[in-house]
């Protein structure tokens, strides 16, 4: 679906995660799911009008494999830059077995090489518009949420979901009381699109984060 001008959620099938892609010529990719659904996730495409050769990056939320894995397909496709968190992205070169969750996707992945070490505050320029990168670890130690100040818009990834819940700190890497603070952190943001890395995207995206933040806050 479209969610805004020149931003358009593919929603992920079965274990996938959300992709959206973003751009009004050039186009970036956050997220890609598991791979298992790309026909789907290029059919999708065609549907809206988008044509997957002018990707030219990919920028990961995090690693794990309901993320990352549809990268050995695409980049047999296509030839993007990968984009990750500079905190992860040696698990990403060495397909760490551990921190991609692949047993528990009973998946296997391929190294990938990592062109951009994204950093906390970094700036990513995709006309029309302006992202800002946030580093927000809990879910795992170098997840990221993007946030577009002008429009009032944050893809986060698996730290917090529509409607107010919030990602899994159980995984390797991953720390509640990390996660509390990055929600904090995002809290602060004027925030009206919410689009994460599961299931619905929100429209109440502060209110939902608000109410997250207010959860944690009083049981942590
Ligand atoms: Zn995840």
């Amino acid at each position: 679906m479209k969610v805004l001008d020149y931003v358009y959620l593919i929603e992920g099938r079965l274990y996938d995660s959300n992709c959206y892609i973003i751009g009004e010529d050039e186009l970036i990719m956050v997220d890609c799911g598991t791979g298992f659904n790309m026909e789907y996730i290029y059919n999708k495409m065609k549907e809206f009008g988008l044509n997957p050769s002018k990707i030219t990056q990919i920028i990961l939320s995090h690693v794990h494999f309901d993320h990352c894995g549809g990268l050995n397909i695409f980049l047999t496709d296509y030839n993007p830059e990968i984009s990750v968190f500079e905190k992860e992205a040696p698990f990403l070169e060495s397909a760490d077995m551990r921190m991609l969750l692949l047993d528990m996707f009973a998946a296997s992945f391929k190294p990938v090489k990592v062109d951009n070490l994204l950093k906390d505050g970094q700036v990513i320029n995709i006309k029309p518009y302006t992202f800002k990168i946030i580093h927000t670890p809990g879910h795992t130690i170098g997840s990221i949420c993007l946030y577009e100040e002008r429009f009032k818009l944050l893809i986060s990834g698996d730290t917090v979901f529509a409607g107010g819940s919030f990602g899994r700190v159980d995984l390797p890497s991953g720390s509640l009381s990390q996660l509390t603070e990055s929600i904090k952190r995002l809290s602060k943001l004027n925030v009206k699109y919410l689009l994460p890395g599961h299931m619905n995207i929100s429209y109440e995206g502060g209110k939902d984060i608000s109410l997250i933040c207010n959860m944690l806050s009083e049981n942590y």
